[in-house]
Protein backbone atom coordinates (compact mmCIF):
# COMPACT_ATOMS: atom_id res chain seq x y z
CA UNK A 1 0.00 0.00 0.00
CA UNK A 2 1.27 3.72 -1.03
CA UNK A 3 1.36 5.99 1.89
CA UNK A 4 -0.79 8.93 0.67
CA UNK A 5 -0.83 12.12 3.14
CA UNK A 6 -2.73 15.47 2.50
CA UNK A 7 -1.92 18.83 4.29
CA UNK A 8 -4.79 20.53 3.50
CA UNK A 9 -4.49 24.31 5.14
CA UNK A 10 -7.63 27.17 4.63
CA UNK A 11 -6.13 29.88 2.11
CA UNK A 12 -7.35 32.16 4.27
CA UNK A 13 -4.01 33.85 5.59
CA UNK A 14 -0.72 33.32 5.41
CA UNK A 15 1.34 30.40 7.38
CA UNK A 16 2.46 30.63 10.37
CA UNK A 17 4.66 28.07 12.78
CA UNK A 18 1.65 26.27 14.66
CA UNK A 19 -0.07 25.83 11.07
CA UNK A 20 3.68 24.81 9.43
CA UNK A 21 4.11 22.02 12.00
CA UNK A 22 1.28 19.51 10.13
CA UNK A 23 2.76 20.37 7.17
CA UNK A 24 6.17 19.64 8.38
CA UNK A 25 4.85 16.51 10.00
CA UNK A 26 3.13 15.23 6.71
CA UNK A 27 5.92 16.02 4.54
CA UNK A 28 8.36 13.66 7.26
CA UNK A 29 5.90 10.77 7.39
CA UNK A 30 5.20 10.70 3.91
CA UNK A 31 9.02 10.80 3.31
CA UNK A 32 9.79 8.18 6.41
CA UNK A 33 6.70 5.70 4.43
CA UNK A 34 7.98 6.66 0.90
CA UNK A 35 4.94 7.54 0.21
CA UNK A 36 3.05 10.70 -1.36
CA UNK A 37 2.15 13.87 -0.44
CA UNK A 38 -0.88 16.24 -1.57
CA UNK A 39 -1.29 19.67 -1.04
CA UNK A 40 -4.70 20.09 -0.71
CA UNK A 41 -6.36 23.74 -0.15
CA UNK A 42 -9.52 23.73 1.72
CA UNK A 43 -11.24 26.54 0.00
CA UNK A 44 -14.86 26.16 0.31
CA UNK A 45 -14.83 29.31 1.67
CA UNK A 46 -14.91 31.52 -1.07
CA UNK A 47 -15.31 34.52 0.70
CA UNK A 48 -12.41 34.26 2.64
CA UNK A 49 -10.12 32.41 0.63
CA UNK A 50 -8.29 34.31 -1.89
CA UNK A 51 -5.29 33.22 -4.92
CA UNK A 52 -3.00 35.46 -3.13
CA UNK A 53 -2.97 33.32 0.24
CA UNK A 54 -3.09 30.21 -1.72
CA UNK A 55 0.45 31.54 -3.63
CA UNK A 56 1.45 32.20 -0.39
CA UNK A 57 0.88 28.76 1.00
CA UNK A 58 2.76 27.27 -1.72
CA UNK A 59 5.71 29.03 -1.57
CA UNK A 60 5.78 28.72 2.33
CA UNK A 61 5.87 25.25 1.74
CA UNK A 62 8.37 25.27 -1.10
CA UNK A 63 10.73 27.25 1.14
CA UNK A 64 11.25 24.46 4.05
CA UNK A 65 11.48 22.01 0.89
CA UNK A 66 8.14 20.59 0.87
CA UNK A 67 7.51 20.10 -2.79
CA UNK A 68 3.97 18.12 -3.33
CA UNK A 69 3.36 15.16 -5.46
CA UNK A 70 0.00 16.66 -6.20
CA UNK A 71 -2.20 19.86 -5.29
CA UNK A 72 -6.10 20.02 -5.63
CA UNK A 73 -9.00 22.70 -4.19
CA UNK A 74 -11.77 22.07 -2.85
CA UNK A 75 -13.58 24.73 -5.07
CA UNK A 76 -12.61 22.59 -8.25
CA UNK A 77 -14.49 19.47 -6.74
CA UNK A 78 -18.14 20.54 -5.92
CA UNK A 79 -19.64 18.44 -8.11
CA UNK A 80 -17.88 15.58 -5.70
CA UNK A 81 -19.34 17.26 -2.95
CA UNK A 82 -22.55 17.57 -3.99
CA UNK A 83 -22.86 13.86 -5.37
CA UNK A 84 -21.78 12.90 -1.52
CA UNK A 85 -24.46 15.03 -0.12
CA UNK A 86 -27.25 13.64 -2.52
CA UNK A 87 -26.17 10.08 -1.33
CA UNK A 88 -26.22 11.09 2.76
CA UNK A 89 -29.60 12.77 2.08
CA UNK A 90 -31.08 9.49 0.15
CA UNK A 91 -29.93 7.09 2.94
CA UNK A 92 -31.45 9.64 5.73
CA UNK A 93 -28.36 10.80 7.32
CA UNK A 94 -28.39 14.33 6.10
CA UNK A 95 -31.43 16.40 7.03
CA UNK A 96 -32.67 20.12 6.53
CA UNK A 97 -32.82 22.02 9.51
CA UNK A 98 -34.53 25.81 9.55
CA UNK A 99 -33.54 27.13 13.32
CA UNK A 100 -32.10 30.60 12.86
CA UNK A 101 -28.75 31.16 14.88
CA UNK A 102 -30.85 33.15 17.63
CA UNK A 103 -33.47 29.81 17.84
CA UNK A 104 -30.16 27.94 18.18
CA UNK A 105 -28.77 29.85 20.79
CA UNK A 106 -32.14 30.16 22.97
CA UNK A 107 -32.05 26.03 22.51
CA UNK A 108 -28.55 26.06 24.07
CA UNK A 109 -29.61 28.05 26.83
CA UNK A 110 -32.63 26.53 27.85
CA UNK A 111 -30.76 23.31 27.81
CA UNK A 112 -28.25 24.68 29.97
CA UNK A 113 -30.25 26.11 32.31
CA UNK A 114 -32.05 22.81 33.40
CA UNK A 115 -28.77 21.05 33.40
CA UNK A 116 -28.42 19.30 30.59
CA UNK A 117 -25.46 19.26 27.57
CA UNK A 118 -26.38 22.68 25.14
CA UNK A 119 -26.75 19.35 22.28
CA UNK A 120 -29.28 20.15 19.35
CA UNK A 121 -32.53 18.35 20.16
CA UNK A 122 -33.50 16.88 16.38
CA UNK A 123 -36.32 19.11 16.63
CA UNK A 124 -36.25 19.34 12.31
CA UNK A 125 -36.06 15.12 12.38
CA UNK A 126 -39.42 15.29 13.06
CA UNK A 127 -40.72 17.92 10.61
CA UNK A 128 -43.34 16.96 8.17
CA UNK A 129 -43.49 17.63 4.17
CA UNK A 130 -45.95 20.80 5.11
CA UNK A 131 -43.82 22.57 8.05
CA UNK A 132 -41.05 22.47 5.92
CA UNK A 133 -42.96 24.25 2.79
CA UNK A 134 -44.78 26.32 5.36
CA UNK A 135 -40.84 27.54 6.73
CA UNK A 136 -39.82 27.91 3.18
CA UNK A 137 -43.11 30.10 2.60
CA UNK A 138 -41.95 32.18 5.12
CA UNK A 139 -38.83 32.62 3.42
CA UNK A 140 -36.51 30.02 5.56
CA UNK A 141 -33.57 28.47 4.11
CA UNK A 142 -32.48 25.39 5.37
CA UNK A 143 -28.95 24.44 6.33
CA UNK A 144 -27.69 20.63 6.34
CA UNK A 145 -26.99 18.47 9.74
CA UNK A 146 -25.54 14.95 9.64
CA UNK A 147 -27.46 12.69 11.35
CA UNK A 148 -24.97 10.71 14.07
CA UNK A 149 -25.18 7.34 15.43
CA UNK A 150 -24.50 8.69 18.56
CA UNK A 151 -22.07 5.96 19.78
CA UNK A 152 -18.63 5.83 21.04
CA UNK A 153 -16.58 5.71 17.88
CA UNK A 154 -13.30 3.75 18.43
CA UNK A 155 -10.00 4.44 16.71
CA UNK A 156 -6.00 3.88 17.04
CA UNK A 157 -4.61 7.24 16.61
CA UNK A 158 -1.12 7.14 15.88
CA UNK A 159 0.32 9.54 17.95
CA UNK A 160 -2.28 9.53 20.90
CA UNK A 161 -2.50 5.90 21.04
CA UNK A 162 -6.36 4.28 21.28
CA UNK A 163 -8.94 6.81 21.61
CA UNK A 164 -12.71 7.03 22.00
CA UNK A 165 -15.05 9.67 20.81
CA UNK A 166 -18.60 9.36 21.59
CA UNK A 167 -20.85 11.05 19.27
CA UNK A 168 -23.93 10.53 21.66
CA UNK A 169 -23.11 13.74 23.59
CA UNK A 170 -22.51 15.66 20.38
CA UNK A 171 -24.91 17.68 18.49
CA UNK A 172 -25.77 16.61 14.83
CA UNK A 173 -23.23 18.42 12.50
CA UNK A 174 -24.14 21.32 10.21
CA UNK A 175 -22.45 20.33 6.50
CA UNK A 176 -24.15 22.76 4.64
CA UNK A 177 -24.99 26.87 5.22
CA UNK A 178 -28.29 28.20 4.51
CA UNK A 179 -26.70 29.58 1.38
CA UNK A 180 -25.45 25.99 0.08
CA UNK A 181 -22.22 26.36 0.74
CA UNK A 182 -20.20 23.86 2.47
CA UNK A 183 -18.30 23.38 5.78
CA UNK A 184 -14.82 22.01 5.90
CA UNK A 185 -16.14 18.31 7.35
CA UNK A 186 -17.56 16.60 4.40
CA UNK A 187 -15.44 18.12 1.41
CA UNK A 188 -12.53 16.18 3.48
CA UNK A 189 -13.97 13.20 3.78
CA UNK A 190 -14.90 13.25 0.37
CA UNK A 191 -12.04 14.42 -0.77
CA UNK A 192 -9.76 11.60 1.41
CA UNK A 193 -11.60 9.14 0.15
CA UNK A 194 -11.69 9.96 -3.70
CA UNK A 195 -8.08 10.98 -3.18
CA UNK A 196 -7.03 7.54 -1.77
CA UNK A 197 -5.75 9.86 1.51
CA UNK A 198 -4.21 6.97 4.00
CA UNK A 199 -2.95 9.01 6.81
CA UNK A 200 -4.41 11.86 8.19
CA UNK A 201 -2.28 13.89 10.44
CA UNK A 202 -3.49 16.69 11.57
CA UNK A 203 -4.01 19.20 14.99
CA UNK A 204 -5.17 17.53 17.74
CA UNK A 205 -8.04 20.15 17.51
CA UNK A 206 -9.46 17.72 15.28
CA UNK A 207 -10.02 14.67 17.31
CA UNK A 208 -13.61 15.29 18.16
CA UNK A 209 -13.97 16.11 13.96
CA UNK A 210 -12.47 12.78 13.91
CA UNK A 211 -15.27 10.48 15.74
CA UNK A 212 -17.83 12.62 13.43
CA UNK A 213 -15.75 12.17 9.93
CA UNK A 214 -15.60 8.46 10.52
CA UNK A 215 -19.03 7.81 10.52
CA UNK A 216 -19.35 10.14 7.51
CA UNK A 217 -16.29 8.04 5.95
CA UNK A 218 -18.56 4.64 6.96
CA UNK A 219 -21.78 6.47 5.46
CA UNK A 220 -20.04 6.76 1.92
CA UNK A 221 -18.69 3.45 1.94
CA UNK A 222 -14.92 4.36 3.37
CA UNK A 223 -12.67 2.89 3.32
CA UNK A 224 -11.49 5.25 6.87
CA UNK A 225 -7.65 6.13 6.93
CA UNK A 226 -5.26 5.75 10.13
CA UNK A 227 -5.17 9.25 12.11
CA UNK A 228 -2.45 10.77 13.70
CA UNK A 229 -3.37 13.73 16.05
CA UNK A 230 -0.11 15.58 17.06
CA UNK A 231 0.27 18.68 19.78
CA UNK A 232 -0.63 22.33 18.97
CA UNK A 233 1.94 24.54 18.85
CA UNK A 234 1.97 27.74 21.50
CA UNK A 235 3.50 30.66 22.09
CA UNK A 236 6.37 30.58 25.45
CA UNK A 237 3.60 31.62 27.11
CA UNK A 238 0.89 28.46 26.82
CA UNK A 239 -0.93 30.74 24.23
CA UNK A 240 -2.13 28.57 20.53
CA UNK A 241 -0.67 30.39 17.39
CA UNK A 242 -3.52 32.60 15.23
CA UNK A 243 -3.13 32.97 11.96
CA UNK A 244 -3.49 36.40 12.25
CA UNK A 245 -0.30 36.61 14.28
CA UNK A 246 1.99 37.80 11.86
CA UNK A 247 5.04 38.05 13.65
CA UNK A 248 5.91 34.25 12.87
CA UNK A 249 4.25 34.09 10.00
CA UNK A 250 7.01 32.22 7.52
CA UNK A 251 7.02 35.13 5.28
CA UNK A 252 8.14 37.20 8.14
CA UNK A 253 11.06 34.48 9.29
CA UNK A 254 12.46 34.62 5.48
CA UNK A 255 11.86 38.03 5.29
CA UNK A 256 14.10 37.68 8.53
CA UNK A 257 16.64 35.75 7.50
CA UNK A 258 16.20 32.47 8.97
CA UNK A 259 17.20 29.16 7.65
CA UNK A 260 14.49 27.71 6.55
CA UNK A 261 15.70 24.03 8.18
CA UNK A 262 15.83 25.92 11.38
CA UNK A 263 11.97 26.77 10.94
CA UNK A 264 11.00 23.39 9.99
CA UNK A 265 13.39 21.94 12.65
CA UNK A 266 11.35 23.62 15.22
CA UNK A 267 8.09 23.13 13.37
CA UNK A 268 8.75 19.22 13.54
CA UNK A 269 10.45 18.63 17.09
CA UNK A 270 9.18 21.07 19.15
CA UNK A 271 6.95 19.18 21.81
CA UNK A 272 9.04 15.58 20.81
CA UNK A 273 11.40 13.68 22.92
CA UNK A 274 14.51 14.63 19.75
CA UNK A 275 16.45 17.40 20.55
CA UNK A 276 16.72 20.35 19.34
CA UNK A 277 19.61 20.15 16.89
CA UNK A 278 20.59 21.38 14.01
CA UNK A 279 19.33 17.92 11.35
CA UNK A 280 21.38 18.34 8.32
CA UNK A 281 18.13 17.75 6.28
CA UNK A 282 14.44 17.24 6.15
CA UNK A 283 15.23 13.67 5.10
CA UNK A 284 17.62 13.22 8.29
CA UNK A 285 14.54 14.63 10.67
CA UNK A 286 12.16 11.72 8.79
CA UNK A 287 14.84 9.09 10.05
CA UNK A 288 14.95 10.11 13.30
CA UNK A 289 11.16 11.27 14.43
CA UNK A 290 9.18 8.14 15.27
CA UNK A 291 4.99 9.44 15.96
CA UNK A 292 5.75 7.37 19.26
CA UNK A 293 8.00 10.66 20.15
CA UNK A 294 5.67 13.04 20.17
CA UNK A 295 4.62 14.11 23.11
CA UNK A 296 0.84 14.22 24.51
CA UNK A 297 1.31 17.35 26.33
CA UNK A 298 1.84 21.11 24.73
CA UNK A 299 4.59 21.89 22.47
CA UNK A 300 5.95 24.93 23.51
CA UNK A 301 8.01 27.29 20.88
CA UNK A 302 10.40 29.19 22.30
CA UNK A 303 11.71 31.85 19.92
CA UNK A 304 15.08 32.47 21.35
CA UNK A 305 15.50 28.24 21.03
CA UNK A 306 14.61 29.41 16.81
CA UNK A 307 17.20 32.07 17.06
CA UNK A 308 20.07 29.61 18.86
CA UNK A 309 19.42 26.40 16.33
CA UNK A 310 19.22 29.14 13.55
CA UNK A 311 22.98 30.59 14.41
CA UNK A 312 24.09 26.70 14.75
CA UNK A 313 23.28 25.85 11.68
CA UNK A 314 24.74 29.17 10.08
CA UNK A 315 27.96 27.97 11.85
CA UNK A 316 28.55 24.99 10.53
CA UNK A 317 27.49 25.98 7.09
CA UNK A 318 30.60 25.14 4.15
CA UNK A 319 32.10 27.43 2.53
CA UNK A 320 30.25 25.93 -0.99
CA UNK A 321 27.04 26.88 -0.03
CA UNK A 322 27.84 30.17 0.94
CA UNK A 323 29.14 30.87 -2.48
CA UNK A 324 26.02 29.28 -4.00
CA UNK A 325 24.26 31.74 -1.86
CA UNK A 326 25.99 35.07 -2.43
CA UNK A 327 26.60 34.61 -6.08
CA UNK A 328 28.01 37.58 -7.48
CA UNK A 329 28.06 39.30 -4.55
CA UNK A 330 30.40 36.98 -2.85
CA UNK A 331 33.21 38.08 -5.63
CA UNK A 332 36.24 38.12 -3.16
CA UNK A 333 35.62 36.46 -0.55
CA UNK A 334 37.66 33.77 0.10
CA UNK A 335 36.82 30.55 1.96
CA UNK A 336 38.97 31.64 5.24
CA UNK A 337 37.15 34.88 5.37
CA UNK A 338 33.80 33.09 5.82
CA UNK A 339 35.39 30.97 8.59
CA UNK A 340 36.70 33.67 10.67
CA UNK A 341 33.17 35.67 10.53
CA UNK A 342 30.47 32.89 10.49
CA UNK A 343 30.64 32.50 14.60
CA UNK A 344 29.54 36.33 14.55
CA UNK A 345 26.48 36.50 13.01
CA UNK A 346 23.01 34.70 14.04
CA UNK A 347 21.41 34.92 10.59
CA UNK A 348 22.81 34.22 6.91
CA UNK A 349 22.15 38.04 5.69
CA UNK A 350 24.25 39.31 8.44
CA UNK A 351 27.31 38.24 6.53
CA UNK A 352 27.64 40.83 4.03
CA UNK A 353 26.98 43.63 6.19
CA UNK A 354 29.64 42.14 8.68
CA UNK A 355 32.26 41.66 6.16
CA UNK A 356 32.25 45.19 4.70
CA UNK A 357 32.03 46.39 8.50
CA UNK A 358 35.45 44.62 9.20
CA UNK A 359 36.65 44.60 5.88
CA UNK A 360 36.12 47.77 4.09
CA UNK A 361 34.65 50.41 6.12
CA UNK A 362 35.75 49.58 9.26
CA UNK A 363 36.96 52.91 11.07
CA UNK A 364 39.66 52.41 13.73
CA UNK A 365 38.78 53.51 17.28
CA UNK A 366 41.63 54.75 19.33
CA UNK A 367 41.31 56.40 22.51
CA UNK A 368 43.79 58.83 23.17
CA UNK A 369 45.26 57.02 26.18
CA UNK A 370 46.06 54.36 23.84
CA UNK A 371 48.20 56.64 21.54
CA UNK A 372 51.45 55.58 22.65
CA UNK A 373 50.97 51.84 22.79
CA UNK A 374 48.81 51.71 19.42
CA UNK A 375 51.61 53.10 18.27
CA UNK A 376 54.30 50.83 19.50
CA UNK A 377 52.12 47.82 17.80
CA UNK A 378 52.08 49.12 14.85
CA UNK A 379 56.32 49.17 15.10
CA UNK A 380 56.11 45.95 16.05
CA UNK A 381 54.10 44.50 12.93
CA UNK A 382 55.82 41.44 11.60
CA UNK A 383 57.22 41.35 7.86
CA UNK A 384 54.24 39.22 5.96
CA UNK A 385 53.85 36.29 5.07
CA UNK A 386 51.50 36.25 7.60
CA UNK A 387 49.31 33.17 8.96
CA UNK A 388 47.76 31.78 12.20
CA UNK A 389 50.49 32.44 14.20
CA UNK A 390 51.35 35.59 13.59
CA UNK A 391 48.82 37.12 16.05
CA UNK A 392 50.25 34.98 19.10
CA UNK A 393 53.81 36.25 18.24
CA UNK A 394 52.56 39.81 17.52
CA UNK A 395 50.94 40.17 20.83
CA UNK A 396 53.49 38.33 22.70
CA UNK A 397 56.10 41.49 21.45
CA UNK A 398 54.16 44.06 22.56
CA UNK A 399 53.09 42.71 25.59
CA UNK A 400 56.99 42.27 26.33
CA UNK A 401 57.58 45.76 24.86
CA UNK A 402 54.46 47.58 26.51
CA UNK A 403 53.95 44.82 29.67
CA UNK A 404 49.85 45.55 29.55
CA UNK A 405 48.11 42.31 29.36
CA UNK A 406 44.80 40.92 29.31
CA UNK A 407 42.31 42.71 28.29
CA UNK A 408 44.28 46.48 28.57
CA UNK A 409 46.28 44.47 25.86
CA UNK A 410 43.83 43.17 23.36
CA UNK A 411 40.90 45.07 23.72
CA UNK A 412 42.46 48.54 22.21
CA UNK A 413 44.23 46.24 19.56
CA UNK A 414 40.73 44.86 18.35
CA UNK A 415 39.05 48.32 18.38
CA UNK A 416 41.86 49.99 16.43
CA UNK A 417 41.95 47.13 14.16
CA UNK A 418 37.96 46.38 13.39
CA UNK A 419 36.72 49.45 14.93
CA UNK A 420 34.40 47.07 17.02
CA UNK A 421 34.54 46.06 20.64
CA UNK A 422 34.17 42.58 20.00
CA UNK A 423 33.79 40.40 17.08
CA UNK A 424 35.70 37.34 15.52
CA UNK A 425 38.69 36.01 16.27
CA UNK A 426 41.81 38.68 15.85
CA UNK A 427 44.00 35.21 15.01
CA UNK A 428 42.20 34.20 12.51
CA UNK A 429 41.30 37.74 11.16
CA UNK A 430 44.88 39.37 11.16
CA UNK A 431 46.34 37.64 8.03
CA UNK A 432 43.28 38.18 6.15
CA UNK A 433 43.22 42.21 6.52
CA UNK A 434 46.77 41.49 6.05
CA UNK A 435 49.29 43.96 6.99
CA UNK A 436 49.01 47.17 4.85
CA UNK A 437 45.46 47.41 6.02
CA UNK A 438 46.28 46.51 9.63
CA UNK A 439 49.26 49.54 9.50
CA UNK A 440 46.45 52.31 8.53
CA UNK A 441 44.33 51.28 10.93
CA UNK A 442 47.03 51.18 13.65
CA UNK A 443 47.97 55.15 12.75
N1 LIG B 1 -8.64 22.90 6.58
C1 LIG B 1 -8.58 22.19 7.83
C2 LIG B 1 -7.79 22.99 8.81
O1 LIG B 1 -6.98 23.82 8.39
C3 LIG B 1 -7.94 20.84 7.58
C4 LIG B 1 -7.98 19.95 8.73
C5 LIG B 1 -7.63 18.54 8.29
O2 LIG B 1 -6.43 18.29 8.11
O3 LIG B 1 -8.50 17.76 8.05
O4 LIG B 1 -7.96 22.88 10.00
Amino acid sequence: MTVIVRYAPSPTGRLHLGNARPAVLNWLFAQRQGGQFVLRLDDTDTARSTEEFAQGIETDLAWLGIVPDRKARQSDRFASYDAARDRLIAMGRLYPAYETADELDRKRKRARALGKPPVYDRAALSLTQEDKARLEAEGRKPHWRFRLDGRPVKFLDLIKGEQTVNTASMSDPVLIREDGTYLYTLPSVVDDIEMGITHVIRGEDHVSNTGTQIEIFEALGGPVPVFAHHNLLTDSEGQGFSKRLGSLSLAQLRAEGYEPLAVAIMAAITGTSLPVEPYASLADIAEKLDFSMISHGSARFDVAELAGLNARIVHALDFAAVQDRLGAKGEGISEPVWLALRENIARFPQFLPLYEEIFVSATPLIADEDRDFIATARDLLPPEPWDGDTWGAWTGAIKAATGRKGKALFLPLRRALTGRDEGPELRALLPLLGRKASLDRLS
